[in-house]
């Protein structure tokens, strides 16, 4: 392994433009292309064939096929040697979650003068709260959209009072993507809770839509429960307000003798028409309390260490990262298939970190830094793994030198069967082919990593490198769309390999059957050999960019 690069580059920086520099410095050995070798399609076939199994129910987080798969991480991970360095000794890095429950039993509304029975008239979101006796607003269907001219609560002061809203899921007449395309949310557009609270408002009355009363039962207990979160990546400034669902016939008690009674909205719902907001009269109050009970569970990332042989360099890391995550199993889907398998996301990832993990106990040498391997959870539900690792890490971070992620390797495609991108459908047309791989990231922050990954392929397989995505100004923003991100924020230069979006993409049939393992031997290698020239690196890659600003907020 030649480590020549850095000498180059002072000798010959200012005659060379870096790029064209780089693709002739890296050089690959017989003995690394051998050391490449020991990744095998085989191997990574027989590994995905069990994480993507249907036994592994999705791999949720949290949930057992996770755990199940943290385990089998775990278990090859001691066997092979090595050094775990996740909480006390283990290979495991421990996150807390919970999620809020209503306790029916102990949340209470009253609404003007009227008491609520909790179940029939009434239920909550699960945000605790306790407002007692509140002057009420009718903000219409409560949504925001700027370039609509709907902003209900413009000439109404909601200040400290609960709004009463009148809506379904989403505003009617408009599309998801005339709100979504119109701009940044709490500013173009927000959703009634949101804008609700941007107004000063203190509580959300919400009345059941026919749709939502039709569905009243089927929608009560999804409403009832929250989504899980990490306890210390909680934002309890963002919280939610206190929010209830009412049905039809308390709002007609509601707005009896109001100048737009409730059969008046309701006639102006049923046409295009926007609704009116006005203030209730002033007699009429809300009182709501809230209680809620935490359910508790765990999950976490796998951490462990490859220590590098330079008695120096061993104290800086090279991490190699993927998501072990997915999306789990639906059982109200539609159809047989119930379990998102997540063969190619990011079970390839996962994988191909785990067979480059078994390479390295296989070559003759050590590389000269550590290698960091951190396969994360939660990446789908929002990148909560790398986050977490990132704000609470194991190691000393500021010693990891470079991160490489890989999350989707393992799909190509096929020039028969090329699906167009259309409004909302799953397409390919942008998906990688077999020779080829989208890089992301390498060139944002350093220039020497972007010239090891581009030298170290062109060195060796000469996979088709496409950097098309490398912009921070990427419509698809996949720049913010996996653990790299969490990186790169804490100052860490990264790397991104990902095969692009197909038809299959977060569906249930993204199955271990579809996978091209000739291309995932190939780019694996690759990045097996990327991660080596890193690890001999005589210097860290500096990071000489700035990372631009359109890439430091997600
Ligand atoms: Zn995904």
């Amino acid at each position: 392994m030649r480590k020549n690069l850095l000498g180059l580059f002072l000798v010959l920086t200012f005659l060379v433009p870096s790029a064209a520099l780089a693709q002739t410095t890296v050089k690959i050995t017989s003995q690394e292309r051998k050391m490449a070798e020991a990744i095998t399609a085989a191997q990574l076939k027989d590994y995905l064939y069990y994480v993507a199994s249907d036994e592994m129910g999705g791999r949720d987080t949290p949930s057992l096929g996770l755990d199940l798969t943290a385990k089998f991480i775990g278990t090859l991970l001691s066997r092979w040697g090595f050094k775990p360095a996740g909480d006390n000794g283990s290979f495991f890095q421990k996150m807390d979650m919970h999620r809020d429950l209503v306790n029916q039993a102990s949340t209470v509304a009253t609404l003007g003068g009227q008491n609520l029975v909790y179940g029939t008239d009434f239920f909550a979101n699960p945000i605790a709260g306790n407002l007692s006796n509140l002057p009420l607003v009718f903000g219409g269907e409560g949504w925001m959209i700027k370039s609509k001219g709907i902003e209900p609560y413009k000439d109404l002061d909601v200040r400290g009072k609960i709004v009463v809203v009148y809506t379904g899921n989403f505003p009617r007449g408009v599309k998801p993507q005339e709100i979504f395309g119109s701009g940044k949310r709490g500013e173009a557009w927000a959703d009634p809770m949101t804008y609700a609270k941007q107004n000063g408002a203190v509580g959300v009355i919400a009345i059941a839509t026919p749709d939502v009363e039709q569905r009243w039962q089927v929608i009560r207990p999804l409403r009832e429960r929250g989504n899980y979160v990490i306890d210390k990546l909680e934002d309890l400034n963002n919280k939610q307000l206190p929010t209830i669902y009412v049905s039809s016939k308390t709002a007609e008690n509601l707005f009896k003798g109001e100048s737009n009674d409730f059969g008046k909205i309701a006639e102006i719902y049923k046409s295009p028409a926007t609704l009116p907001s006005f203030a209730l009269s002033a007699g009429k109050t809300a009182s709501m309390t809230v209680l809620t009970t935490a359910e508790r569970a765990a999950t976490q990332n796998i951490v462990a260490v490859w220590e590098g042989s330079d008695p120096v360099l061993k104290n800086e890391y090279v991490a190699i990262g993927a998501h072990y995550d997915h999306e789990g199993t639906n059982p109200n889907a539609r159809g047989d298939d119930k379990i998102w398998n997540g063969a190619d996301d990011d079970g390839s990832g996962t994988v191909a970190v785990l067979s480059i993990a078994e390479a390295l106990t296989k070559a003759p040498k050590r590389p000269k830094r550590s290698v960091l391997f951190v396969w994360h959870a939660g990446e789908e539900h929002g990148l909560w793994g790398s986050e977490y690792f990132n704000k609470f890490p194991t190691v000393d971070i500021k010693q990891v030198v470079a991160q490489l992620n890989i999350d989707m390797i393992g799909r190509s495609l096929d020039p028969n069967n090329i699906i167009k991108c259309g409004q909302n459908k799953p397409c390919n047309e942008e998906l990688s082919g077999p020779n080829g791989i989208y890089v992301i990231g390498s060139e944002m922050m350093s220039t020497t990593l972007g010239a090891i990954t581009k030298g170290t392929n062109d060195a060796y397989l000469k996979i088709g490198y496409d950097y098309k995505y490398d912009d921070p100004n990427d419509k698809n923003r996949f720049f913010f769309r996996s653990d790299h991100f969490n990186y790169a924020q804490n100052g860490i230069p990264i790397v991104f390999w990902f095969d692009g979006v197909h038809e299959d993409y977060h569906q249930p049939t993204d199955t271990a059957d579809k996978i091209d393992y000739a291309k995932m031997e190939k780019v694996t290698r690759t990045i097996y050999l990327t991660l080596l020239e890193v690890s001999d690196l005589k210097e860290r890659p500096k990071v000489d960019k700035q990372l631009p600003p359109e890439l430091t907020r997600r």
